[in-house]
Order: structure tokens, then C-alpha cells, then sequence
């Protein structure tokens, strides 16, 4: 539905904002745009929209190169971060703006937005101005007017970002059966990898104006393509600690760990042999802790305690690292005790100059 080819953007001063990038999204997928602040997503997204013409490359939408097309002709609606409605209109005006625009009758305008306000429960609404309704209902109404005119994709720009804490994650569910009602091609910006995770068929992970990998949010959290993926996806980082092969085994932050089936590095084997320098990688939630020693454990000193409710995240400082363990509440040791975080089985990854090579 959505394809983007080679596509580059250098901002006048020479900021690479994206850098070849491709991408091909779905009819109908619901795809997230996630990295780091300075990324590119937002001009990724405002290039899609024809709102930035791309340095190079090209931007498809329906099988058709738009790269040339202003943004009204794209067919595409964007909601933006802060919403951009009009103050001075109400909400019936602000939700039948685009329709206006496209210069349909006044009658059937009002009907569409009555209509569209019914679905996103805006009708008490319809009478309002923006100035007197809440963030969350100036989003719904944002996105009433994004859906009023029957776009063949909606592009969201950080949509839930202006809510507080509890309206967010009310916002966010209302989101996601929309998508799954309306079933309209969606790309969404985010910043935040828990939105991405909870919303998203597919992710697109950015880095430094590139795709560092698309999957969808199991592959993501539990496949990240690279050190980088890893380090930003999961509510809590990745451990990812230094070691290297040798004499059969992984030698890892002072632990010696069984070497993995298949070597690192594909079939030849050849790269995965021994004295290879690997980046080990397994989440905290994946990371048993043992008060008596272990050998297949990496020691340290219990440096921190913190909270998750049901689960506390324990941090232990060892020699030149530090390793973080999940355990079940009330099963955390005492700080200053020394303990062994041992990753359970099958549930390590393996990296190679910060690229995905395999289990550990
Ligand atoms: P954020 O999450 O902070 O919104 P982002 O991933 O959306 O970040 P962009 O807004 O796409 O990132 O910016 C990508 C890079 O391009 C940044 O380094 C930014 O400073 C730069 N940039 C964006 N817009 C312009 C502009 N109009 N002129 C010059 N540089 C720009």
C-alpha cells in the first residue's frame, strides 16, 4: 500500500535526516515508526504525506509513484502531534474541514461528520470548540476529521503524546480497535517501544535516518536484529555483556557457558570458532538469580533494588559489568549481598560486531 525506495533527505546545513531508506507497508497493517529522538521518523512521516520532498528516492502509495504530488492529492490524512484544529470553528466544521475543501455540499458534509462523530462518541460534542473539550476528545475529534473523508491511509504523528499517563492507555485501546474496524492502512509515529509493542502489526525500528529492522513485535523484542534494537526495545534494556568463544564454551563477564549448537555466524562455522570476540545478550526477565554460586552465573554485589509492582528489577555489579535480573516480588535479595544472574536456557542471543548471529 505504502512503499518508500532509497529514499534520502538532507535538510539544508546538511543534517541527514533519512539516509536510503526502504520500506514497504501492508494494505491494512497497523505499522509503527519507533527510535530514539533525531531519528527521522517525523520526516519520514511528513514525506509519506508529500509535506518534505525527499533529496532522492521515491514514495509509492496505492501503486502509484506520488513523489511528485502535492499532499492533497495523495489521498492520505495526517493527524498531527497537537491536532491542528481550527479554534475558531466547532467541532461538526472542524470534523467536515476536508470535506469542504474538497467542495462537498453542505447537507451531505454535516451528515458525514454527524455520522463519524457517532462512531468516536462526539455527538454531546458537536456543538463545541476546541477550546472547550478535553486532550482526549480534541484527539478523537482529530482523528474524526482524518476519517471524514474516507483516506486510503491514516499517518499519525505521536498521536497519543499530548495525554496524560491514564487517558493514554484509554486512548491508546480506542485506537486499536478503530484500526481493526476500520481496517485502513495506519503508519504512526512513537517514541515510546511499549505504544509500538502494544498497537502495532509491524515495527519498523529506526536508527540515524535507517531502518535497523521490521518485524513484527515478537520478532522485535525477541529477535532485535542488532545491539541497538536490542538496548532500545523491552520495558527494561537488554543485558548485553562482552565475551568471546574459546575451548568450546562462552566465556562471558566471568561465567563459562555452554557454547551454542549451531555456530554463530551461519552454516560455514568458520566464524564462529574459537577466540571470536561476541556481544551476549539476555533480558532481565529471562535472567534467573541465585544466592549460592554458580558457575554458569555472572557474579556481582546487589547494588540496586527497584520496584515493578509485582516484580522487582535487581541490578548486580560485578567486576566490569553490570547485570540486571527480574524476580517475583517479596524474592529479592538483600543490597550488598553478593548473587549470580543466570540466564535460563535457550533464552540468550548471540552478536557479532553488534549483528544478530544466533542462540546462545
Ligand atoms: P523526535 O522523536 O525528536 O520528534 P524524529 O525521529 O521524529 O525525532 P526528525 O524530526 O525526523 O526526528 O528529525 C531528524 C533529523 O533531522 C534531526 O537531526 C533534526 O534535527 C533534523 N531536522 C528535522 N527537521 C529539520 C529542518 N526543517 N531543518 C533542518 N534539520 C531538520
Amino acid at each position: 500500500m505504502i512503499s518508500v525506495h532509497g529514499l534520502t533527505k538532507v535538510f539544508p546545513g546538511g543534517v541527514r535526516a533519512l539516509d536510503s531508506l526502504d520500506l514497504e507497508i501492508g494494505e491494512g497493517e497497523f505499522f509503527a515508526l519507533l527510535g530514539p529522538s533525531g531519528c527521522g521518523k517525523t520526516t519520514l512521516l511528513r514525506t509519506i504525506a508529500g509535506l518534505e520532498t525527499p533529496t532522492s528516492g521515491s514514495v509509492v502509495i496505492g501503486g502509484t509513484d506520488v513523489t511528485a504530488l502535492p499532499p492533497g492529492r495523495r489521498d492520505v490524512a495526517m493527524v498531527f502531534q497537537d491536532y491542528a484544529l481550527f479554534p475558531h470553528m466547532d467541532v461538526t466544521d472542524n470534523i467536515s474541514y476536508p470535506l469542504r475543501i474538497r467542495k462537498v455540499p453542505r447537507d451531505r458534509r454535516r451528515a458525514r461528520a454527524a455520522e463519524v462523530a457517532g462512531r468516536l462518541s462526539l455527538t454531546e460534542l458537536l456543538g463545541r470548540r476546541p477550546g472547550q473539550l478535553s486532550g482526549g476528545q480534541q484527539q478523537r475529534v482529530a482523528l474524526a476529521r482524518a476519517i471524514a473523508c474516507h483516506p486510503r491511509a491514516f499517518l499519525f504523528d505521536e498521536p497519543l503524546s499530548n495525554l496524560d499517563a491514564r487517558l493514554r492507555l484509554e486512548a491508546r485501546t480506542f485506537l486499536k480497535r478503530l484500526q481493526d474496524e476500520l481496517g485502513v492502512t495506519t503508519v504512526f509515529v512513537t517514541h515510546d517501544q511499549g505504544e509500538a509493542l502494544a498497537l502495532a502489526h509491524r515495527i519498523a525500528v529506526m536508527d540515524a535516518g535507517r531502518v535497523a529492522q521490521v518485524g513484527t513485535p515478537t520478532e522485535v523484542f525477541h529477535r532485535p536484529a542488532t545491539t541497538f534494537v536490542a538496548s532500545f526495545i523491552g520495558s527494561t534494556p537488554m543485558n548485553l555483556l562482552p565475551g568471546r568463544m574459546g575451548d568450546g564454551a562462552l566465556h562471558v563477564a566471568g561465567a563459562v557457558l555452554p557454547a551454542p549448537g549451531d555456530p554463530p555466524g551461519g552454516g560455514d562455522g568458520g566464524d564462529g570458532g574459537d577466540g571470536g570476540e561476541i556481544v551476549y545478550g539476555v533480558r532481565p526477565e529471562y535472567t534467573d538469580l541465585s544466592t549460592t554460586r554458580r558457575d554458569d552465573g555472572f557474579a556481582g554485589e546487589v547494588a540496586v533494588l527497584e520496584n515493578l509492582g509485582t516484580a522487582t528489577l535487581v541490578t548486580l555489579e560485578g567486576p566490569g559489568h553490570l547485570v540486571q535480573a527480574v524476580v517475583p516480588e517479596g524474592r529479592e535479595p538483600a543490597l550488598g549481598t553478593t548473587a549470580w544472574a543466570v540466564p535460563r536456557p535457550g533464552r540468550a542471543l548471540l552478536y557479532r560486531d553488534d549483528v544478530l548471529v544466533g542462540r546462545a
